[in-house]
């Protein structure tokens, strides 16, 4: 195994990835912006180096700073988390060059799913079954709106380079198509640099199920089943759970068959998240495939018992999968709550400040929470304002539900104010308590949660 890692990330998942490799007797390198010099994840390390200002595209996105941090502190492969440089090609490759190793699939399934398009492109051959849609090169705005008009509205208008919900527009009738064109396309190229469309048939009430999967360098690979991450605001997660309510066997062996289909059809190494989207009639979609681990991958952690940063860390190693698909089992259900720096009664505009005060719940077999943060650090203008995952666990949904109610009513910040109200008022409503989820649950019961 790796005597020495380095985490090129911060704040929650920094501290997790170090949480493993502690107990796996591996050493950590932290990577810090003048902004983290007293971080959590910063003073959990063995070591760690200073790599520059605060802004993420002086720091934790410079390639060269992170790789020379790495050879600095001898460090033989980097764990890049999510976001950051997590899904960069050009990082993975540079890693492969100076002899580290990325911990994180080849350079080349990173490339293969960066383009929703192409990655449609490429499941469509390998028979994994896809949205509707035109994903073709040609990108004449005639072509586009005819693929519109053939498959009928409403259509969902998606930039070929995106991600976080950004550059996505509905679109409810033709008359209406050119101008969501336009405004899709601006918004692409001003977050992607790049305004490539997809074209999708508009699911209306969909669920979001994604598969996690894993594959070795020998050519294995299971799925750690599934999430539903249907409970949404505009297109991001906000409340996670394992398994998905209602999932029967046939439809959880298909999901992952056609998930590991996927995997395999771009030589995919490591942790991966197949997404789809979930009609009503049973029927399953390819969305995207993420290449990291997710933000979300505790749920699956707590009802599979596996610890997956362990397993990345194997498989990047160059060993075999620790587990067999038919040694994996379901055991419980488990919740995760995205618990932010956020004003839910002023449009859920990012908050900064001094965590004056934070009491979490206590944690234990039911309750985890993953953060890196404490009392006294400040929520910044840079950095993604999440505070800390709340995840809780136990025998069946409606327990494990409880005391994710129970914990968020526990919750206790102070000095920033947080989006914990609305969590509560979403964990606590009837419909979810009757796992009536779909992506339009937030704006469905909008009235209803705050
Ligand atoms: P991003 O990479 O920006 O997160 P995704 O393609 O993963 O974008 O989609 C994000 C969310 O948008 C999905 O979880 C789903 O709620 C919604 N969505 C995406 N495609 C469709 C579609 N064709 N019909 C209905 N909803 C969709």
């Amino acid at each position: 195994m790796f005597k020495k890692i380095l985490i090129a990330n911060r704040g929650e998942i920094s501290c997790r990835v170090i949480k493993t490799a502690k107990k796996m007797g591996i050493r950590t390198v932290a990577v810090y912006s003048d902004a983290d010099r007293n971080a959590l994840h910063t003073s959990l390390a063995d070591e760690a180096v200073h790599i520059g200002p605060a802004p993420a595209a002086e720091s934790y996105l410079v390639i060269d700073k992170i790789i020379e941090a790495a050879k600095k502190t001898g460090a033989e492969a980097i764990h890049p988390g999510y976001g950051f440089l997590s899904e960069n090609a050009d990082f993975c490759r540079r890693c492969a060059e100076e002899g580290i190793v990325f911990i994180g699939p080849p350079t080349g399934a990173i490339e293969a799913m960066g383009s929703k398009s192409a990655a449609k492109q490429i499941m469509e051959k390998a028979g994994v079954p896809l949205v509707p849609g035109y994903h073709g090169e040609d990108q004449d705005e005639a072509i586009l709106k005819k693929a519109a008009d053939d498959m009928g509205y409403p259509v969902l208008l998606k930039a070929a380079a995106g991600g976080g919900g950004k550059g996505m527009r509905q679109v409810w009738s033709s008359d209406e198509f050119s101008a969501a064109l336009a405004a899709a396309k601006r918004e692409s190229k001003k977050s992607f640099n790049d305004d490539k469309m997809l074209v999708e048939k508009y699911l209306t009430g969909p669920r979001h199920v994604e598969i996690q999967v894993f594959c070795d360098s020998h050519g294995n690979a299971v799925h750690l089943f599934e999430r539903d991450c249907s409970v949404q605001r505009r297109h991001q997660k906000v409340i996670e759970e394992a398994p998905a309510p209602g999932m029967t066997e046939e439809l959880r062996a298909a999901m992952g068959e056609a998930a590991i289909k996927a995997a395999q059809a771009i030589d995919y190494v490591g942790a991966g998240t197949v997404e789809f989207l979930l009609d009503s009639d049973g029927s399953f979609y390819f969305m995207e495939m993420n290449t990291r681990l997710q933000v979300e991958h505790p749920v699956t952690e707590l009802i599979s018992g596996q610890d997956l940063v362990s397993w990345q860390l194997k498989v990047a190693n160059g060993e075999t999968l620790p587990c067999k698909q038919e040694d994996l089992q379901i055991r419980g259900h488990a919740f995760e709550a995205r618990v932010y720096a956020e004003d839910p009664d002023n449009n859920f505009l990012p908050q900064t400040g001094v965590l004056r005060f934070l009491k979490e719940p206590e944690q234990g077999d039911h309750i985890r929470v993953d953060t890196g943060v404490v009392e006294g650090d400040e929520i910044s203008v840079y950095y993604d304002p999440m505070i800390a995952k709340l995840i809780t666990w136990d025998e069946n949904r409606d327990r494990a539900l409880k005391r994710l109610q129970n914990a968020l009513a526990q919750y206790n910040i102070g000095g920033v104010v947080t989006n914990l109200p609305f969590l509560y008022n979403l964990a606590a409503h009837p419909a979810f308590e009757n796992a009536e989820l779909t992506t339009g649950f937030i704006e469905q019961h909008n009235d209803e949660l705050f």
